[in-house]
């Protein structure tokens, strides 16, 4: 593999005796440099090289990169961890970040240190044995960037390569770090800081290139994918992933091509299609596959009005990774209108397919639908409902196209469509075991009311989904009466077995066929792991790291992590020692839009857990049930102010603080705040008083009477609360 500048990297000396002869007769500062080379040359990192991420397989004591290797399996061959011994498994060192966002990385691993990042986008560097932190890095990201995050300011995690730490920041930037010392040896702004962008994906290196994209397709931007220079953080190549303005001219043929699939002034809106997650290289056929988002806005009607495919939104794009150049797609779904991003977990495979063996790659998207694509060439191998999916009856297997089942789209009329937009699986990784044939899918069984905003009109850097939170006055009761136990009533606050349920499902690839499952109560499980010691580990949003047999689905052992998990395990091995790493921190998309079924979920307390067996680590213990009993604050709201302030509330606020103003154990639930925080509203949401909370400054979309009538809203919804707690005596 090339890598141009490598000679002019000093690390890169080739002789111990120059540094010592340097070392022992030059002046100090020589002396100086010469043993940061030499620290440098000694620091295990600098040979995280192209040689050792393609052959990451030989290194299965380390977990090198985002997915383990390329392939992105998350499988371990460690096999010390086993279904007859992980009973025995004992926490080893616990490490707290002292945040209590959402926490969703997954850690590096290599000669004895743990590189993750947690909330906010802060990196850390950990002893892998000990926990001793090594070092931490906070790139200072401005907390009023939180406004521009539709999912919690959470980071899924980092790259290694050669020395260098490589993550990005929630407000756009790259940042490369000296794995060694975590000092910062360049960064990069990947974004334009005035539009609605940010970044919580991890970084993926290919030959020398730091690959990164970004999320805000909710706001109104348009998607790209970029690419760096390792060594020096300059640009090498953008690939966008919507088309622009035709009459600014085409990047590239791809573009032209994609323009042809769209209608009216979709630029005007960003057009969405962001790669906030997930892509993945092929080092054979020297494919960068790349997983695109949804449209901007959600609703297809208000996006490209009359329809069409919208290229490449919802689709998986293959590309050359040292030109950005494109070479195919395949869209799992055209003309999207529901938020079925196609950026979760690209995974790539052998699979025996009927009689001979196919290089795939394999993808369970929002939309529901599981696919197995021959990823040479991007065609359509099978296609199957991992989930229940009523927009679509399933794809054809001629065309390539899904069939979509009539009322879906929900063009004047609402529509109860299973998957909603936090999907039949989100970023939570899933994972492949060779030894099963498996893939262990964090599936979840979620539908979505969707209500087409028909006066909706585009606010620049503002949420724009083109629909809106029904109410349940505008519901009809056919809609209603389509989700099992929903009256007008509970509709607006919805019960918890109403929002949706999560499964760990292990999933026959080749025969497109559930094998197991283990049903929990509430959606928004954790990633998982398998590993060859025939097990599968996945955190819950109780707070459990679990293992169950990877064959028979059997749960064989859990441990308390003290808050909720979303993250994927990850495993690795010092010494004779394998052991099994987990961050714990409940949050992100469904933890902060809310619900009470989110508000199940441990409590957010970001911290590093790691496991090996006999390991006699002081246990986690569990803090008592945090349900505050709130108390009667009088206000003088007129039903007028109340139905305002719920408009105001639906467009800015509720996306962090929940539907129906029920926080999810994350965020301050708005109605159990103590009561004289009622009095600074207008200094918090107007002139950002809390904005070190994360809580940033409305004053340019909203005015006074807004904010009364939001906390009009609010306190209504709290007099509920407080109604609900004395009619169950006090409480829960
Ligand atoms: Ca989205």
């Amino acid at each position: 593999m090339h890598h141009s500048t490598r000679s002019e990297t000093p690390a890169r000396t080739p002789s111990w005796t120059l540094a010592i002869v340097l070392a022992l007769t030059v002046t100090l500062a020589v002396a100086a440099v010469s043993t940061r080379a030499q620290q440098r040359r000694t620091s295990a990192t600098y040979g995280v090289d192209d040689f050792a991420l393609i052959a990451a397989e030989a290194r299965p004591g380390d977990w090198l990169s985002y997915g383990r290797t390329y392939k992105e399996q998350r499988y371990s061959p460690l096999d010390q961890i086993t279904s007859e011994n992980v009973d025995q498994l004992g926490i080893a060192w616990v490490y707290e970040l002292g945040s209590k966002r959402g926490i969703e990385a997954t850690p590096l691993v290599v000669d004895g240190v743990l590189y993750t990042t947690g909330a906010w986008s802060v990196v850390y560097a950990l002893d892998v044995v000990t926990g001793e932190p090594l070092w931490t890095h906070d790139p200072d990201v401005p907390r009023e960037v939180a406004q521009k995050a539709c999912c919690d300011v959470v980071n899924r995690g980092a790259a290694l390569y050669e020395g260098k730490i490589l993550s990005g920041t929630l407000d756009g930037r790259l940042i490369a770090l000296d794995a060694q010392t975590g000092e910062l040896v360049w960064e990069t702004q990947t974004v334009d800081p005035e539009q609605p962008y940010t970044i919580t994906g991890a970084p993926r290196v290919v030959k020398g290139k730091v690959l990164i994209g970004n999320g805000g397709a909710e706001y109104g931007v348009r998607g790209y994918l970029s690419a760096y220079d390792a060594d020096t953080g300059e640009l090498v190549w953008r690939f966008y992933t919507v088309p622009g303005n035709p009459a600014d001219g085409f990047e590239n043929e791809a573009m032209e091509m994609a323009a042809k699939t769209w209608n009216g002034e979709w630029w005007k809106t960003g057009g969405g299609g962001t790669v906030w997650d997930s892509f993945t290289w092929d080092p054979e056929l020297d494919l960068l596959y790349v997983g695109v988002g949804n449209g901007s806005p959600w609703n297809q009607n208000l996006r490209s009005p009359g329809g069409g495919d919208n290229l490449f939104i919802s689709s998986i794009v293959a590309l050359r990774p040292d030109t950005g150049e494109y070479v195919w797609h395949y869209q799992t779904t055209p003309g999207d209108t529901w938020d079925y991003t196609a950026t979760q977990h690209i995974m790539l495979a052998e699979l025996p397919i009927d009689g001979r063996v196919r290089k795939v790659l394999m993808q369970a998207p929002k939309n529901g639908f599981f696919y197995v694509l021959d990823r040479a060439t991007g065609e359509l191998i099978s296609a199957k409902n991992y989930v229940t999916t009523t927009w679509a009856s399933h794809v054809d297997p001629d065309t390539g196209r899904p069939v979509e089942l009539p009322g879906a789209r929900f063009v004047d009329e609402t529509a109860v469509v299973f998957p909603g937009p936090l999907g039949g699986h989100n970023w939570h990784p899933m994972s492949y075991s060779p030894l099963t044939g498996l893939v262990y899918i964090p599936a979840q069984e979620m539908s979505n009311l969707y209500v087409p905003d028909l006066e909706y009109e585009h606010q620049e850097g503002q949420w724009n989904l083109g629909v809106t939170p029904a109410q349940a006055a505008d519901v009809p009761d056919a809609v209603l009466e389509a989700i099992p136990g929903t009256t007008k009533e509970t509709f607006e606050d919805p019960p918890a077995e109403l929002v949706g349920t999560g499964h760990l499902l292990a999933w026959d690839p080749v025969a497109q066929e559930e094998r197991w499952r283990f049903q929990y109560d509430v959606p928004w499980t954790g990633g998982t792991l398998a590993t060859a010691g025939n097990l599968v580990f996945q955190g819950t949003p109780y707070g459990m790291l679990t293992a169950y047999d990877a064959t028979s689905g059997e749960k064989l052992w859990e441990s308390y992590t003290g808050s909720g998990v979303i993250a994927p395990p990850i495993t690795f091995q010092v010494g004779d020692t394998q052991y099994v790493a987990i961050m714990s921190g409940w949050g992100g998309a469904f933890g902060v839009v809310g619900s009470r079924a989110a508000r199940k979920a441990v409590e957010s307390e970001g911290r590093v857990v790691v496991f090996a067996l006999g390991a006699r680590g002081e246990e986690i213990e569990r803090q008592p049930d945090a349900e505050i009993q709130v108390t009667r604050v009088e206000h003088q709201s007129t039903p007028e102010m109340i139905a305002a302030g719920k408009t105001a509330y639906n467009r800015y606020c509720l996306v962090c603080h929940g539907y129906a103003a029920v926080g999810g154990n994350v965020i301050t639930d708005l109605r159990q705040s103590i009561p004289r925080v009622y009095e600074f509203y207008d200094q918090i949401v107007l002139e950002g008083a809390r904005v070190e909370n994360g809580m940033p400054a409305f004053a340019d979309v909203l005015d006074p009477q807004d904010v009364a009538n939001i906390r009009a809203f609010v306190l209504d919804r709290r007099d509920r609360l407080y109604q609900e707690q004395q009619a169950s005596g006090g409480g829960r």
